[in-house]
């Protein structure tokens, strides 16, 4: 280390920074993290986990709602939203003790508090200096909303998972992942939810037959979805509530608003204006395949890069970056077929190319779809139904895109990117054998081609 005090000086204790750090520790390099909060970063304290905590929570409303065709018969019981809240918080404290133990046990120093770049080898912590060989800055994304009048009404998704009380009517404004996810977990809790979205159609870049049957979907399980909707302004009554106005004039009335417009690289205040560190027009830090940036001592990965803001990827990305930086390895991240999961209600789980990202490759796709009532509904009176969607080229017989809405549309998927990473044919899905009865099975019982897709 000679005239550094680390080998590798790490700025956030998120998903990818604790990644690089453990890994890069546990091959004798010296290592700090500096965090200003929790350990865990937005997945563990704001984002996934809470999140996918919460979607349990509202399952179990549908669950009662469908068990008396099950001859479950009992009155609807109560929801405590500050249970659940308080629940969650405690199971987060121990994730985040114990991120902070596997810091320890891995020989990395945490060090609590806002770090600051003072040079390329510099980093300030509460006012002490650390030089470092190498510093990787890993300070994730925080929640955009857009300027409008009114907006200092909002919430985010900062703020959503820990209300005081649960609203009776809630408005969310976006089409991403975080506003679908949310709209499904607040519904389920028993909330009435409105979700407005600017464009034609929510979930821009998934599949958009898979995003029309979610849509509809939602609609049926009673989430108002407003499309091609805008907020002009909004304003908070005497009583408390607040009234949306949307561009077309009309009023929407709630006690609660949730901006889910998108998250921006968390790179202010990081001392950047010290060092001639190339960013894009966001405030993501530019990197080449390796993660380096423009001042080659300094890396950078995950939320702050902006290149899919996934955990699953800034903890690949960090692995990538050890394995070059620490095991002598040459080393790149295949970004082709990373699966992803929107928790909506339906779940969306997809992998490869959607219909429309397909013909933008091929000159022709073959579509096999299936659309069904499962096993479990058909004793309940929910009427919800799963469509799963498969894209085969042709000429090659690789399938080239999986998409499912449904129950477990996210643990099915993860099974399948497998056999696509494998690059399987129709063929290798056509001669697996079904586990009986699942709804996954329909994917390996599929044979009948619905149409073939063309350009134009
Ligand atoms: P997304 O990028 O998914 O969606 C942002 C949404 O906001 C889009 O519908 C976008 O519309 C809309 N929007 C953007 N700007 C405006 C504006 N000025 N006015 C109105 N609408 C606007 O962001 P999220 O905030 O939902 O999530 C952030 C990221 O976090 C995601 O990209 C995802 O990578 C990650 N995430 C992943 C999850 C998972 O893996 N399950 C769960 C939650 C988050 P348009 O489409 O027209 O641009």
């Amino acid at each position: 280390m000679s005239d550094y005090d680390f080998d590798l000086f790490v700025i956030g204790a998120g998903s990818g920074g604790v990644r690089a750090a453990r890994m890069a520790a546990a091959e004798g390099v010296g290592v700090a993290v500096a965090e200003q909060s929790r350990t865990g970063g937005t997945c563990v304290n704001l984002g996934c986990v809470p999140k996918k905590l919460y979607v349990h929570a509202a399952e179990y409303g549908a669950g009662f709602l469908q068990a008396p065709g099950f001859g479950w018969q009992s009155q609807l019981p109560s929801f405590d939203w500050s249970r659940l809240r308080d629940n969650k918080s405690a199971a987060i404290h121990r994730l985040n003790v114990l991120y902070e133990e596997m810091l320890e046990k891995s020989g990395v120093q945490l060090l609590k508090g806002s770090a600051r770049l003072i040079d390329a080898h510099s980093v300030e912590v509460s006012g002490k200096t650390y030089r470092a060989e190498r510093i990787l800055l890993a300070t994730g994304s925080r929640p955009f909303v857009p300027d409008f009048p009114g907006n200092q009404h909002i919430l985010t998704s900062d703020q959503i998972f820990d209300l005081e009380q649960l609203p009776k009517r809630l408005l969310i404004v976006g089409g991403g992942y975080i506003a679908t996810e949310f709209a499904g977990i607040f519904h389920g809790l028993g909330v009435e939810v409105s979700q407005l979205y600017r464009g034609e159609l929510f979930l821009r870049g998934f599949d958009t037959e898979i995003c029309e049957f979610v849509a509809e979907q939602m609609r049926r399980k009673g989430i108002h979805l407003n499309f091609n909707s805008e907020v002009l302004s909004i304003e908070k009554k005497t009583d408390k509530t607040f009234i949306a106005t949307l561009q077309d004039q009309t009023q929407i009335e709630t006690d609660c608003i949730l901006y889910a417009t998108g998250r921006r690289p968390n790179s202010a205040g990081l001392g950047l204006e010290n060092l001639p560190i190339e960013q894009t027009e966001n405030g993501a830090i530019k990197v080449d395949d390796c993660y380096q940036s423009s001042v080659p001592s300094v890396y950078a990965l995950g939320d702050l890069i902006d290149r899919l803001q996934l955990t699953p990827v800034a903890l690949e990305e960090a692995m990538v970056l050890v394995a070059n930086l620490y095991r002598g390895k040459t080393v790149k991240f295949d970004y082709q077929l990373i699966p992803t999961a929107v928790f909506s209600q339906p779940n969306i789980g997809t992998v490869g190319l959607s219909e429309a990202q397909a013909l933008q490759q091929y000159p022709s796709v073959d579509i096999y779809t299936s659309n069904f009532r499962s096993l479990k509904h058909a004793l309940s009176d929910s009427g919800e139904r799963v469509l799963m969607k498969i894209l085969v080229d042709p000429a090659s017989d690789k399938v080239l895109g999986v998409h499912m809405a449904g129950e477990h549309a996210a643990e099915i998927i993860q099974g399948i990117s497998i056999a696509l990473k494998a690059g399987a044919t129709k063929a290798v899905f056509d001669q697996t054998i079904g586990i009986h009865p699942t709804s996954a099975e329909e994917f390996v019982t599929m044979r009948s081609k619905i149409r073939t897709a063309q350009i134009g």
